[in-house]
């Protein structure tokens, strides 16, 4: 009579599905290029179909830009600092 209860069983979920906590904590490791090809590729599908997580993840990209931008080019680029401004304040938090 329980067994329609072994669904869904711990632990059969795809690897792949994220929760935002997981996607957010290797969002560093993702930008860097340090995970292994399933791990990148589950956190870009979260983020990519995650409407709360993505802005965190532009912001970071658009962060690492700049730094390498500062890196690259002595001179600054306060168009990119008006991006990155941009994209704090539509955070939803
Ligand atoms: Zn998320």
């Amino acid at each position: 009579m329980s067994e329609y209860r072994s669904w869904p069983p711990d632990g059969s979920r795809s690897e792949s599905e994220l929760s935002c906590e997981e996607a957010l904590a290797r969002v560093y490791e993702f930008l860097d290029g340090e995970l292994d090809a399933s791990q990148h590729d589950g956190v870009r599908r979260h983020l990519q179909k995650c409407r709360r997580c993505y802005p965190y993840f532009d912001f970071e990209r658009l962060f690492l830009d700049y730094i390498h931008e500062l890196g690259a080019a002595e001179e600054s680029s306060p168009g990119l600092e008006d991006r990155i401004r941009e994209v704090l304040a539509a955070q939803p938090d």
